[in-house]
């Protein structure tokens, strides 16, 4: 048994649901590969609009129209290699017609978005600003794109916007479709490139020390424990006002809600609070950027370990108790009955992928030891980066340091909807049998788990690892007389629900 402790949950982003793909397919199929975007944008806040021009480099990879997602997109002008083109919009697309093997894409444009791009104005709220959020599949909403995250490409843009403001998007980098950004309004900038906050006119210094000073640490600490250093060359966090959740990592310059950095400091818990969002979107620039989920049935491969790296770093400054009690409170809201991959592309939309995501983690790390788990990590982050990733290429990479089959381990807890349960009893006799019993029926298939117990007597501590492969196990361990305590799982790596 472990002890309770506050629980700080990650107040993160969750998609917005997703139209289910109707051929039940995992990801959509690409006519070309997407090479790069050129965005030239320009607001007009006074009318909730933009227009702009999306120039796309495409190679061909198979036969077909070029298709992109789009809604309610109005097109001026569409160019192939600079000759007009023809084109219709189809439905949420605008497909063009691409003689031979690609070549650059240009359609001119305008938008009134009903989503994906959104309008801040004096009254409601404290100054005008506008601001994007592209996850799930929102950016089309404000420019015709490529929306599953099956295709990386390198991005560049220009936003222009009423005189006074002052603009950001994310150019330079290579990403997909969801992790583009804008956002423009009356900022105050603070820091260097590397740790700046986009802040409201006259936020407190406090405040933007809140969110900056811990993110060098926190840049060093990923770093090291993934074995790639930062890779985006500045790092910026904009802060704006009713954000749609507590912050969206989009590549190099996450977006945050103002009251991160505006909201009165109570100290405590609600500082944490804050540092663990800033850390989880931090950790995101490696995974959900760096190395991203090929489809969104896979999120966990980006949710999963931005929360458990937030974890980590917590684990860092409040010591190993920390890590004990997030997992706890990892396991008890990740019981919900969903596998963590979801059938199809359009994913699981729940807290799984976060709690469960991060918990499954958390197992393979008391498996498979500190050493070997962090070695796996740094082979799967360097050889993925820049790249997209399916949970595959996360097991091969533990079986490679580990010299462990894994199958077994991401099929039930990647695949299963439940969870296991367990009962576990003891007694003393003149030595400690610990009795641990798995519930099997239709709906709980028999889990193989390693089982962990610790028994302490004074200053004696004997404790005992062993597996559960069908119903029940008991462990012997010897004391010289009754054990003060008994604690099943001390290192808190099982996913499971337990009854004492
Ligand atoms: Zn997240």
């Amino acid at each position: 048994m472990l002890s309770l402790l506050p629980l700080v949950l990650p107040l993160a982003l969750s998609a917005a649901p997703l139209a289910p793909d109707a051929r039940g397919a995992v990801a959509p199929d690409r006519t070309f590969d997407m090479e790069r975007l050129h965005l030239d944008v320009v607001l007009h806040p006074e009318t909730r609009s933009v227009s702009g021009t999306a120039t796309w480099a495409v190679r061909r990879l198979s036969p077909g129209p070029l298709v992109l997602n789009q809604v309610g997109l109005v097109f001026e002008e569409v160019t192939v290699a600079g000759e007009l083109a023809i084109w219709r919009v189809e439905g949420d697309t605008v497909v063009v017609e691409v003689p031979g093997n690609g070549g650059d894409v240009a359609l001119r444009y305008r938008a009134t978005p009903r989503d994906g791009l959104h309008f801040r104005e004096v009254g409601p709220d404290g100054y005008a600003e506008v601001w994007s959020q592209g996850e799930g599949e929102d950016n089309r909403y404000w420019f015709p794109g490529w929306d599953a995250p099956n295709d990386r490409f390198l991005y560049t843009g220009s936003v222009s916007a009423p005189p006074g403001w002052k603009t950001i998007t994310n150019s330079g980098h290579d990403m997909v479709g969801y992790l583009v950004m804008l956002a423009a309004g009356p900022y105050e900038v603070h820091g260097d490139p590397m740790n700046e906050v986009w802040a409201a006119p006259g936020t407190s210094p406090e405040g933007v020390s809140r969110v900056r000073e811990r993110v060098p640490g926190m840049m060093a600490h990923f770093g090291a424990r993934t074995g790639v250093p930062y890779p985006w060359g500045s790092y910026r966090q904009v802060f704006v006002q009713r954000f749609l959740y507590s912050g969206m990592e989009n590549t190099s310059a996450t977006i945050e809600d103002r009251w991160l950095v505006s909201g009165p400091s109570t100290g405590g818990t609600r500082r944490l609070g804050t540092e663990s969002v800033v850390a989880h979107e931090l950790a995101h620039q490696w995974y959900g950027d760096l190395l991203t989920s090929r489809t969104w049935r896979e999120l966990w491969l980006n949710e999963g370990f931005a929360t458990f790296f937030a974890d980590d770093w917590q684990e860092t400054l409040e010591g190993p108790e920390f890590a004990a009690a997030a997992a706890l409170g990892r396991f008890r809201s990740s019981l919900a009955q969903e596998p963590l991959v979801g059938r199809f592309h359009n994913g699981v939309e729940n807290r799984n992928v976060y709690q469960k995501g991060a918990s499954v983690l958390q197992m393979l790390r008391v498996m498979l030891s500190e050493e070997t788990f962090w070695s796996g990590i740094r082979t799967y982050t360097t050889r993925h980066q820049r790249g997209l990733v399916e949970t595959d290429d996360l097991r091969r990479a533990m079986e490679e340091v580990s010299g462990q089959e894994l199958g077994w381990f991401f099929q039930q807890w990647t695949e299963l909807a439940t969870v296991p349960k367990l009962t576990v009893s003891h007694r003393w006799d003149g030595q400690l049998r610990v009795s641990v019993t798995q519930a099997v029926d239709a709906d709980h298939p028999a889990y193989t788990l390693p089982i962990e117990v610790e028994a302490v007597r004074g200053e004696e501590r004997v404790s005992q690892t062993a597996w559960l492969t069908g119903g029940r196990v008991e462990l012997v361990l010897p004391l010289a007389g009754a054990p003060d305590f008994v604690a099943f799982d001390p290192r808190a790596g099982l996913l499971a629900a337990v009854k004492q």
